[in-house]
């Protein structure tokens, strides 16, 4: 009787957990309501925590190696927290990846230990959650590890010419050892198949990731998301656990409707993700020679954007490093006093993780109704006096429509050159992600302005208040 009551009091609290993961994932998605999103997810992440540490029973007992698990939880709660309140806003993609890859790790150590329990009378579809679990799991560890060497620099691309196949190779014999451990009557044992399907996946993992280059890892990233999403699931099945599972294929549906979403945005196949084959890699591009290029003053600059009937403000990586939101939200209403029309034109990659341009600029209170996304801009840039380019780079090349050799070819970018006057402000004639060079530079109606992006927001307002 008693039992019976736990364990449905364990089972609301469950609900309570799964449906406040939803209410918060669908209020992550406005920038008002994303920050209160959060914390109703975390309550009932916590809910959900705390009543299986207390309710949890398995055949009549309770959880025990509390010690272990109070542990665990402090150990981990103060990495986590020391971890997000120091990042800067710019390294957010690191950390991100190294949460999404310990995900992973979760997921794919839960297989491990589910594997060991098994007995012959295991029911296959168990099977099979273990092995899917073990090898998502394992793949997006390994993947997320090396994303985060190459956001923060550490890692460099490496790609060799039958890289596509190998990995298409790798790929099979993974999914092959699966299918066979999960069919049973395997001629070697079935854990030395098991462990080997483990190397084969954290090697694919690093393998696919590896070689990505040019303007491409958005992409990845979001799958690696998926990925984890999909193993977290994994585990909420095994364990018949709702939140997990709830959780999981919240996070896996997701990343995968995001991953599609950024296919689409750098015009790319999710075969081509998943073969890791895709985008020339940085270091077997060639630069090129450095652009010619004219420059603007600050004062000439001022005075155009003041008389300019509509400004379109093209944000990017380098205004996120100089942290310069808030000085361009105020330029954006000294403008608007002005009489100018301002708005922003957002390109779904710009930055380092999906989303950064409108986390940014909704930091700096920037209205949401003025940022358009990437098609709403290029049907505006022709009616636009000014397109000022703040710390964008890839995101604006014309490399991308013109030069099949390029390794952003295809990818669709933010037209600015539509416009009447490009600005573009930057520190110097370096090129940005990709590392190639950008022909609109040296285009007729482009102009630099070089410097902090932060730095010349500020002088151009002084200036334009000066007028
Ligand atoms: P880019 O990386 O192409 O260019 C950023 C530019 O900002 C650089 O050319 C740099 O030039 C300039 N910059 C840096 N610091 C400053 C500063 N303090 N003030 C002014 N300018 C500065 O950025 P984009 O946003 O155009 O494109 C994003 C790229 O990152 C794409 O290739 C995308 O695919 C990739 N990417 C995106 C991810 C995502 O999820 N959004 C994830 C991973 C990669 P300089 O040094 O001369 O100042």
């Amino acid at each position: 009787m008693m039992h019976n009551l736990t364990a449905n009091i364990l089972s609301v609290c469950y609900l309570i957990g799964s449906i406040s993961f939803i209410i918060g994932l669908k209020m992550l998605a406005h920038p008002d309501t994303a920050r209160r999103g959060n914390q109703v997810s975390a309550a009932g992440m916590a809910i959900a925590i705390i009543a299986t540490l207390i309710l949890y029973q398995s055949d009549g007992m309770h959880l025990h190696n509390y010690a272990w698990i109070a542990g665990a939880l402090v150990i981990g709660a103060v990495i986590g927290t020391v971890a997000a309140r120091k990042v800067k806003m710019t390294a957010m993609p690191e950390l991100v990846s190294i949460f999404n890859g310990m995900g992973g790790l979760c997921a794919a150590l839960i297989s491990i230990i589910e594997f060991s329990r098994l007995v012959p009378a295991s029911p296959m579809l168990h099977i099979l959650i273990i092995i899917a679990g073990l090898v998502i799991g394992s793949v997006s560890f390994s993947g997320s590890m090396v994303a985060y060497g190459k956001l923060s620099g550490k890692v460099k691309d490496h790609a060799f010419s039958w890289q596509r196949s190998f990995n298409l190779i790798l790929l099979t014999v993974v999914l092959l050892l699966g299918a066979l451990l999960i069919r049973g009557g395997l001629p070697v044992s079935a854990t030395y198949i098991f462990y080997t399907l483990l190397v084969l996946s954290v090697s694919y993992g690093i393998m696919f990731v590896l070689p990505i280059g040019g303007a491409d890892m958005p992409v990845v990233i979001s799958l690696l998301n998926a990925c984890t999403g999909i193993a977290t699931a994994c585990g909420g099945f095994l364990y018949n656990n709702p939140v997990m599972l709830t959780g999981g294929i919240l996070v896996g549906s997701a990343g995968m409707i995001l991953t599609i979403i950024m296919c689409k945005a750098m015009n790319r196949s999710l075969l081509n993700v998943l073969a890791g084959s895709f985008g020339a890699t940085a270091s077997n591009v060639v630069s090129g020679k450095e652009e010619a290029h004219k420059e603007i003053s600050l004062s000439d600059a001022a005075t155009a954007m003041a008389y300019a009937k509509k400004v379109m403000i093209v944000p990017g990586y380098g205004l996120a490093v100089a942290q310069a939101q808030n000085t361009c939200h105020e330029l954006e209403k000294l403008l608007q006093e002005k009489g100018v029309e301002v708005k922003y034109a957002i390109h779904p990659v710009a930055g380092r993780m999906p989303g950064h341009m409108n986390v940014l600029l909704a930091e700096a209170n920037v209205s949401y109704d003025l940022l358009l996304d990437m098609d709403q801009s290029n049907a505006e840039f022709p009616t636009t006096d000014i397109a000022l380019i703040l710390g964008a780079n890839d995101v604006v090349n014309p490399a991308a429509e013109d030069d099949p050799k390029s390794p952003i070819y295809g990818m669709k970018i933010l037209d600015v050159s539509f416009s009447k006057m490009v600005i573009v402000n930057k520190r110097t004639m370096k090129p940005g992600y990709a590392g190639i060079q950008n022909q609109l530079f040296s285009q007729p109606n482009t102009s630099m302005l070089f410097g902090d992006a932060k730095d010349i927001l500020q002088k151009l307002i002084t200036e334009i208040k000066a007028l």
